[in-house]
């Protein structure tokens, strides 16, 4: 059986430990692979190389980290293939959507290669005679990230290309349900010629992520993942004295309003729904149907459900691959059932699929349920598996009220034909992304990413100018070279 090992200090590394936990191939439900989980001792050696490596990389020039950054870009794009079908092979998303993520965490890596602009200073001439002041911005230190299973490369690289551009050396503890993508990032870190230590992937489960919140030389920790562990990340990284930004989950609405071309709002419904199995944290799971647009867009929903193909994300046949657990399947089933029973109707029923030739793996089909309200469980529970719901509201405002009344608020989009209509939702919804006729609104890099309400714990989103101020902090200095004969002159505005 494999072992998969942490990266600490610039080598695979083998854990303290003897701890593992299973990694599955989710298309066929057999283990492939098993990840280290590591000890408290484990994180004190891969935060003492990283403190080390701090020491130069931290004073390392713009140049050099520029250059760094360029070559791990130009790695990425050469390991793209292989990148993309260890992604598909222990998340189970077809290898088109792993590009598809690939190419969202490149992007970051773009923005760090152009660093040198986002990290200059400010300089204010002459504020008091003679006198002139300057800020900048420096790294803390060592930093730390803690990512979900369901962007094993995305969402790691929200973090790691801005924090060591800007300086800092970082831990990265990815989920263990997909933890190999981050050992070819660490690989492809020290053939660009990123220092050792730099860069360190630390695996485990709850005492890793402890140990990291805890650890008196970590400045700063990065979360993405569930609400209540965000939460948790949250209260015991600030009490510990760090920076802690946490994004948690979501419930996205996609409102369709009458005047909207409905055939292509259901189209991209279908595909922002039940593309990666529903396993985004920008997926749609909510459609609002204002007014007559509902009978019509349910029903051109109902074909386009039925045609989603399912399959091992191996096959370029396949629009869905299978889901990350049994228990993830199960869930997804459940809340379908539970649906039915508080009143909802399901259109396209996915819970008995079977994949031919892999009835062992983690499959479930798409699910397309009609007339949920916001008292029922399948609207309440972030479902996280592939179920679009539909809500129906007379009129644009009730649509907005439903989706300001919900506790999550990461991405929402609106189809519509009115830009008064648009205007008024983007400025009156308490959501942080939004889409006007685009239904997954990812911010590019070089503005930030995040959600409102609990949907981001703290106030900082990821990358971007954001990312920039998270991982550094900023120095003023007030400056004064006194001509020789008036050395003892005492400083006044004038
Ligand atoms: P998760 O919260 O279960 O796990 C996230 C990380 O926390 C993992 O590294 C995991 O090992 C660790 N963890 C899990 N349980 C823990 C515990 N009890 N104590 C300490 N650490 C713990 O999330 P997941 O299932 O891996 O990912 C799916 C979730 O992530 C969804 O809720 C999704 O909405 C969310 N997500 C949000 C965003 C966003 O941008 N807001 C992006 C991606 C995913």
């Amino acid at each position: 059986m494999h072992t998969i090992e942490h990266w600490i200090n610039g080598a695979a590394t083998p854990a303290a430990s003897t701890r593992t936990a299973p990694v599955h191939d989710p298309a066929t439900g057999r283990q492939q692979a098993q990840v280290l989980l590591a000890e408290a001792s484990d994180v004190d050696t891969a935060v003492a190389a990283a403190s080390k490596a701090f020491e130069s990389w931290g004073d390392s020039s713009l140049s050099q980290r520029t250059k760094v950054m360029f070559a791990f870009r130009e790695l990425l794009v050469k390991h793209e293939d292989e990148l993309a079908r260890i992604i598909s092979g222990e998340h189970g998303k077809v290898v088109e959507d792993a590009r598809g993520e690939i190419v969202r965490g490149r992007e970051v890596v773009e923005y760090a290669c152009g660093i040198a602009d986002a990290l200059k200073g400010s300089f204010s001439d002459q504020v008091s005679r003679d006198v002139d002041v300057l800020s900048f911005r420096q790294p803390l230190g060592v930093v730390a990230g803690i990512t979900p299973f369901n962007f094993p490369i995305m969402v790691p690289s929200w973090m790691h290309p801005v924090a060591i551009a800007t300086g800092n050396t970082f831990v990265l503890k990815p989920s263990e349900r997909d933890p190999s993508a981050s050992m070819l990032v660490a690989e492809l870190y020290a053939e660009a010629g990123l220092p050792d230590g730099v860069f360190n992937v630390v695996h485990g489960d709850k005492v890793a992520v402890d140990a990291i919140l805890d650890h008196p030389d970590i400045a700063a920790v990065s979360f993405v993942g569930s609400t209540p562990i965000a939460k948790y990340v949250h209260e015991r990284g600030t009490a510990a004295g760090k920076r802690v930004q946490a994004l948690g989950g979501a419930k996205n609405h996609a409102v369709v309003l009458p005047d909207a071309d409905l055939e292509f709002a259901a189209n991209h419904l279908t595909a922002a729904a039940f593309g990666s199995a529903g396993q985004r944290c920008m997926a749609i799971s909510v459609g609002v149907a204002v007014g007559p647009a509902g009978d019509r867009l349910v029903e051109i929903l109902e074909t386009k459900a039925r045609e989603v193909k399912v399959g091992p994300g191996s096959d370029p046949a396949s629009d869905m691959g299978p889901v990350i657990t049994a228990a993830a399947r199960d869930r997804v089933a459940d809340a379908v059932t539970r649906s039915a029973a508080q009143g909802a109707t399901v259109v396209v029923d996915g819970r008995d699929l079977k994949v031919g030739g892999h009835e062992e793996g983690f499959f479930v089909g798409p699910s397309l349920v009609d007339h949920v309200t916001p008292e029922m469980d399948a609207y309440r529970d972030e479902i996280f598996g592939p179920v679009l719901t539909i809500l129906r509201a007379d009129t644009v405002d009730e649509a907005i009220a439903v989706i300001n009344a919900n506790p999550y608020g990461n991405g929402t989009a609106i189809f519509t034909a009115s830009g008064e209509a648009a205007r008024r939702f983007q400025r009156e919804v308490k959501v942080g992304m939004i889409g006007v006729n685009v239904p997954i609104p990812v911010p590019m890099s070089y503005y930030s990413f995040g959600g409102w309400k609990d949907s981001l714990i703290g106030d900082s989103p990821v990358h971007g100018p954001e990312g920039v101020r998270f991982y550094t902090r900023a120095k003023v200095v007030t400056t004064r070279w006194p001509h020789a004969e008036a050395a003892f002159d005492f400083p006044t505005s004038s």
